[in-house]
C-alpha cells in the first residue's frame, strides 16, 4: 500500500473502533474451532458466485453465490474484516442489503446476521444453497468498490463472502456485464470457452485481485515470458508512451533483481481522478489512483513512478515473501506484525532504487530522494520515542493527527532508509560481494509462497545467513530501539557525504485544518509538534486569532512568526473554546533541518565500487 488519503484514514478509525467494542476477545478462538468443525464436512464444497450490474446508477451490485454439495445442518459465510495490504478494519460487509438465502429451487431458508461480518443459514438438509444480496458501491478508493454509468471497479472482500471452513476450496466468478462495455481487467484466469467468467484455486487468490470492468484503455508488454497490462480508466494528460516505457523499465529493472517470473501475467489498474491517491499491491496485480492533470509535471510523473515501483515491488516484498501472518490470512481480525518496516519500508527502499536503476532518475535525483526520506524523520520528535517495529505494529490504530505528530512516524519512512543502512552496511562487511538485493533473493528462496512466511526474527537471520556476521547491535539499536540512525556512517561507505542544512523559513511547528480559506478568521490549530516553542502554550483545537496584535492566515504566520528572535516573548490571541486568550510564548529556534547528499570528489576506488554497485544492481561496477 501507498500513500492513502487522509480522510480514508479516519473513517477507518471509526471502523476500528466499532469493530473493537462489538467482537470479544475469544472470537479469533471461536472462528478457528468451528472454521475446524466446517473444514471436515467441506471437503467437496463447490463454491460459485454470479454478479450483475444492470442498474449501474444505483451503485448497487447484485450478487449471487451458490454453495453446493453441503452435508452440514448450517452453512456459515463470513466478509473479510480487513482487506490484505490495508492494515486496518474495514468491515467489508458493511454496505451489503437485502441478503437473502434460499435452495437453488427458490424455497426460502432461514437466514440470521450472526455477527458484523457473519451470516448463518439452516440448510434444512439441502445439499445446495443460493444466497442473493445487494452490495452498495461508492467508494472508487484503492481498497474500495465502485459502480456508475462509466465503470464497475471492485475489491473482492466487499462483494464476496467466503464458507467458513472452506477458504481453501476453489472457486469462481461470473460477470454479467453491460454489452456496450467491451473490457475486463484482473489479475484472475479466464475459464477457457467462458470470456466472462474467472476462476480462483481458492478464497485468498480469488479476493487478492480486483476488478475493471469498462470501455478504459490496456496497453501492454512481455518481459521473461510474463503478459504485463496497464488499465487505465479516466482522462489524464499523461503520455502514453512514456507511460507503457517506464513501466516497462521499472518491470524490466526489479524482475532482473528478483530472477524468473513465477507468474504468466500482472496487471496495473490505474484510476486517473480528480484527487488521485495511493496504491494497493495483490497477487499479480495492483490498483494505483492518482490525479489525473499532473502529466505535464515532473511532480506527477515522480509521484507515478514512485507509486508504480513500489507497488510492483510488492509482487515478491509482502505478497510472496512475508512475515508468517501475512497469508495465509486470517480475515477475521487485526493481524498484526512488527515487520512492517521490511513490508512496506523496504518496498519504497527498492521502489525509488529501480527508479535509479531503470535509468529513469539520474544519480543526483536519487540522492535527493533519500535526503528528503532522511528529512521528513529527522523532524519528527517521534522517532525518539517509538521504535520501528512498534509503528508498524501501530499502523492497526489510527491517531487523531494531534497525537500523531509527537507520537508517531512512518515505518515507510524509516524502513526505507533502514533499508538503505543495511544494504550499504552489508556491501561494506563483505567488500560488495553481498547485498540486501542477497537477502530478498534468500527470502524469496526460503519463504516465498507457496512457502510459509518468516518467523518472527526471520529478516535478521536472513541478512546474517547473507552477510555472514551478526547484526545484533543494528537491529538492537535501530530496528528494536531509538538510536539515531548513522546515515553518514553508511554513505560513507559509498563515498557519499550527509550534507545538514538549516531550512528558512521558520517553521512554527503548528498544524492547522487543512484548507481553511483565506477569508476565515483565525487558524484552527490540529497538531504541535513537542519540540516548537508553541507546544506548552497552545492547545489543540485552538484557534489561533493574531500574533503580536495582527491578524493572522496561514500565508502569514510563518513570516509573522519570524520577526521575532529567540527568547523574545510573542504575544498571541486565541480563542480557546468559547474563551478569548491573550497568550505569551517565548521564541525558539526550531529550524526544519534540510539534508543533501552529494559524491565525495575523494571517495576511494572501494567507495566507488560500492557506490556503482549500488547504483546499478550489477555486483561489479
Ligand atoms: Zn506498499
Amino acid at each position: 500500500m501507498k500513500n492513502s488519503a487522509p480522510t480514508a484514514r479516519r473513517s477507518f478509525c471509526l471502523a476500528l473502533l466499532a469493530l473493537l467494542s462489538l467482537l470479544p476477545v475469544a472470537r479469533a478462538d471461536s472462528v478457528a474451532a468451528r472454521a475446524r468443525q466446517a473444514g471436515g464436512a467441506s471437503g467437496g464444497l463447490q463454491i460459485s458466485y454470479e454478479l450483475g450490474m444492470s442498474r449501474p446508477t444505483t451503485r448497487l451490485y447484485d450478487v449471487t453465490m451458490t454453495v453446493a454439495n453441503l452435508t452440514g445442518p448450517q452453512l456459515q459465510l463470513q466478509f473479510p474484516v480487513w482487506i490484505p495490504g490495508a492494515y486496518r478494519v474495514i468491515d467489508a460487509a458493511r454496505n451489503v442489503q437485502e441478503f437473502r438465502a434460499a435452495t437453488t429451487g427458490g424455497q426460502p431458508l432461514p437466514a440470521s446476521k450472526t455477527t458484523t461480518s457473519e451470516w448463518t443459514i439452516d440448510t434444512r438438509g439441502n445439499s445446495a444453497v443460493r444466497v442473493t444480496y445487494k452490495v452498495f458501491a461508492n467508494e472508487i478508493g484503492i481498497t474500495g468498490a465502485h459502480l456508475d454509468d462509466t465503470h464497475a471497479y471492485f475489491n473482492g472482500p466487499l462483494l464476496f463472502p467466503y464458507v467458513v471452513g472452506a477458504k481453501e476450496r476453489p472457486v469462481t466468478l461470473t460477470v454479467n456485464k453491460p454489452p456496450r462495455w467491451t473490457t475486463i481487467s484482473t489479475g484472475l484466469d479466464q475459464l477457457p470457452g467462458k470470456p466472462n467468467t474467472f476462476a480462483a484455486p481458492d478464497y485468498d487468490t480469488f479476493v487478492d485481485a480486483p476488478f475493471e470492468i469498462g470501455n478504459h484503455s490496456v496497453q501492454t508488454f512481455d518481459y521473461k515470458g510474463a503478459r504485463f497490462e496497464i488499465a487505465i480508466y479516466g482522462n489524464h494528460n499523461y503520455d502514453p508512451e512514456q507511460f507503457r516505457r517506464e513501466h516497462e523499465a521499472l518491470v524490466r529493472s526489479q524482475v532482473d533483481m528478483m530472477g524468473a517470473v513465477s507468474f504468466k501475467r500482472y496487471v496495473f489498474i490505474y484510476h486517473m481522478l480528480p484527487d488521485g491517491r495511493g496504491g494497493l499491491e495483490h497477487l499479480n496485480s495492483t490498483v494505483i489512483n492518482r490525479r489525473k492533470w499532473l502529466g505535464n509535471t515532473e511532480e506527477g510523473w515522480d509521484s507515478l513512478r514512485g507509486v508504480a515501483s513500489h507497488e510492483f515491488f510488492h509482487l515478491w516484498n509482502v505478497k510472496r515473501l512475508r512475515p508468517g501472518v501475512l497469508g495465509p490470512f486470517d480475515y477475521t481480525r487485526q493481524v498484526p506484525t512488527r515487520d512492517l518496516y521490511v513490508s512496506e519500508g523496504m518496498t519504497s527502499y527498492y521502489g525509488d532504487l529501480h527508479i535509479l536503476r531503470s535509468g529513469i532518475w539520474k544519480p543526483e535525483r536519487y540522492l535527493k530522494a533519500i535526503a528528503e526520506q532522511v528529512k521528513t524523520l529527522q523532524n519528527l520528535p517521534a522517532r525518539r520515542i517509538l521504535t520501528v517495529e512498534e509503528s508498524s505494529i501501530n499502523t492497526w490504530f489510527t491517531h487523531d493527527d494531534a497525537a500523531a505528530a509527537n507520537a508517531n512516524f512512518s515505518y515507510y519512512n524509516k524502513g526505507e532508509l533502514l533499508g538503505m543502512l543495511l544494504d550499504l552496511e552489508i556491501r561494506q562487511r563483505t567488500k560488495n560481494a553481498r547485498t540486501l538485493d542477497d537477502v530478498f533473493r534468500y527470502l524469496n528462496e526460503n519463504f516465498g509462497l507457496p512457502k510459509a512466511g518468516w518467523p518472527v526474527g526471520g529478516f535478521q537471520q536472513a541478512v546474517e545467513t547473507v552477510a555472514g556476521s551478526e547484526f545484533d547491535e543494528f537491529f538492537t539499536r535501530y530496528v528494536a530501539g531509538t538510536d539515531e540512525l548513522p546515515y553518514e556512517r553508511a554513505l560513507g561507505y559509498a563515498g557519499l557525504r550527509l550534507e545538514r542544512k538549516e531550512a528558512v523559513p521558520f517553521d512554527p511547528g503548528v498544524k492547522f485544518t487543512a484548507d481553511t480559506p483565506a477569508t476565515a478568521v483565525g487558524l484552527p490549530i490540529t497538531s504541535i509538534l513537542s519540540e516548537s516553542p508553541a507546544y506548552n502554550v497552545l492547545a489543540n483545537g485552538d484557534i489561533l486569532l493574531a500574533v503580536g496584535g495582527e491578524r493572522v492566515t496561514e500565508a502569514t504566520l510563518a513570516a509573522q512568526l519570524a520577526r521575532f528572535k529567540s527568547g523574545e516573548r510573542v504575544p498571541l490571541t486565541v480563542f480557546r473554546g468559547d474563551r478569548l486568550l491573550e497568550l505569551t510564548m517565548t521564541m525558539t529556534a526550531r529550524p526544519t533541518v534540510s539534508y543533501g547528499i552529494v559524491e565525495d570528489p575523494q571517495a576511494t576506488p572501494e567507495q566507488k565500487a560500492i557506490r556503482q554497485s549500488w547504483y546499478t544492481g550489477r555486483k561489479q561496477g
